[in-house]
């Protein structure tokens, strides 16, 4: 059997199957098909070219939102990666004073043993900026081992580049239901987008809508403009009591919901493991968690049904691949989180080609925010319902000068 989980679920999408469906039909082919090839089962060390260099600079770029990462090797070879978005100005100082000082004169291809130094370096101030800070390295090393063998970052795990199925993403609580069904409908029409996700409750909400009865009115106002062939998912953005998600969860399954991310406060793994054991719409979460060992327990116990984890927020590529292969041992599918347009929907697009265990579709975000835009070549765009996969060596695309020039730039040699 040559079938590979991640086209059998092309297929199954092919069918038009609904998310729910697919998914059920992909445990079934999991338990009954897939051997979990052994670079990628769980504690796994990935090592994929012993590089024999060292790295000898370490630059960050910062503006605004974005930290673009440069690393220069012994050779001058470079690579380009992103520090996590957001408050990127405090993750750069972080990186320059916490990760840069492990990571000078290393060897960049020992990177599975590199990100475990930094995190356990810095065990007084675990995860959160840290994490963000150590991504910037991760994918800079990516791209630079990469480029020096003239591949994509997919390919050096033996994957192809090629088009994946958008669902797009919804930012937005303070949209009424019919204005978000209306841009929905004029995102499917203008796009060929087959799947969205939309917003329920209110941000970590204690139960609370973000005004009475907006979740109510919104999944039904959505279902019925779209029609029954576009996917729709929904997040809870850890707003609900497990009775409170329970009972959203009714209202999302009586609308055919593709998945119900976050119902609750995400630390909360038992309640959140007590929603998803009663409800049959499939429970997705972990973008906020960067701790392995909490994933392996919300894996174990188990929480979630499908895993979300975000390359930035877990510190990177290779850490991310571990995640991945312990829901994969599990049967789980892997949706990884990316809800900007910065780098991270790229570097998703590579994990989505290597991983066995790659859900049906990628996360696409629909917000127009200016910030996203201007950092690299070629841009994402989704076309026919498919995000465009650059396929040039390291991740596929140039970082712009135009955009590295208004940036503030930091350098650890
Ligand atoms: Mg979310």
């Amino acid at each position: 059997m040559n079938t590979t989980r991640r086209d059998f679920l092309k297929a199954a999408a092919a069918l038009g199957l609904t998310s729910t469906q697919l998914l059920k039909a992909a445990e079934t082919f999991a338990a009954e098909k897939l051997q979990t090839p052994d670079k990628l089962k769980s504690g796994h060390k990935i090592m994929p070219l012993p590089s024999g260099l060292k790295i000898k600079s370490l630059e960050t770029f910062t503006h605004g939102h974005v930290s673009i990462v440069r690393i220069t090797a012994d050779d001058g070879s470079e690579g380009f990666g992103q520090i996590s978005t957001y408050d990127a100005d405090i993750s750069a100082t972080v990186f320059h004073r916490k990760i840069a000082p492990h990571a000078l004169g290393t060897d960049p291809a020992d990177i599975d043993s590199l990100v475990d130094t930094c995190i356990e370096a810095n065990y007084k101030y675990p995860w959160s900026y840290v994490c963000r800070a150590l991504s910037g390295l991760d994918t800079a090393i990516w791209d630079l081992l990469a480029k020096k063998q003239n591949k994509s970052v997919c390919e050096l795990f033996g994957a192809t580049p090629k088009p994946i199925v958008a669902y797009g993403s919804s930012m937005r609580r303070d949209i009424t239901p019919k204005d978000e069904a209306d841009r929905l409908l004029r995102l499917r029409d203008s796009h060929g987008y087959r799947a969205f996700k939309i917003r329920v409750g209110k941000v970590n909400g204690h139960d609370q809508d973000q005004w009475p009865g907006r979740t109510e009115e919104l999944v039904p106002t959505v279902r019925k403009a779209l029609g029954d062939d576009t996917v729709i998912l929904v997040d809870g953005n850890s707003c609900y009591t497990p009775p409170k998600a329970i009972e959203v969860g009714r209202l999302l399954e009586a609308n055919n919901i593709g998945h119900f991310e976050e119902p609750c406060p995400y630390w909360e793994l038992e309640w959140t493991a007590q929603v998803s054991a009663a409800l049959n719409v499939p429970v997705a979460g972990g973008e906020q968690d960067n701790d392995l060992a909490q994933w392996r327990r919300m894996i174990k116990i188990p929480a979630v049904d499908i895993v979300q984890p975000d390359i930035l927020y877990l510190g990177g590529l290779a850490r991310s691949l571990r995640v991945a292969a312990m829901a994969h041992d599990a049967g789980m599918p892997c949706v990884p989180h990316s809800a900007n347009l910065a780098m991270v929907t790229l570097f998703t697009l590579h994990m989505l080609a290597i991983i066995p265990n790659a859900g049906p579709h990628i996360e696409f975000a629909i917000e127009p925010w200016p910030w996203q835009f201007g950092i690299f070549s070629p841009e994402l765009k989704v076309k026919n319902g498919l995000v465009n996969f650059p396929s040039g060596p390291g991740w596929g695309v140039t970082v712009n000068q135009s955009w590295l020039r208004k940036a503030t730039r930091q350098i650890s040699k």
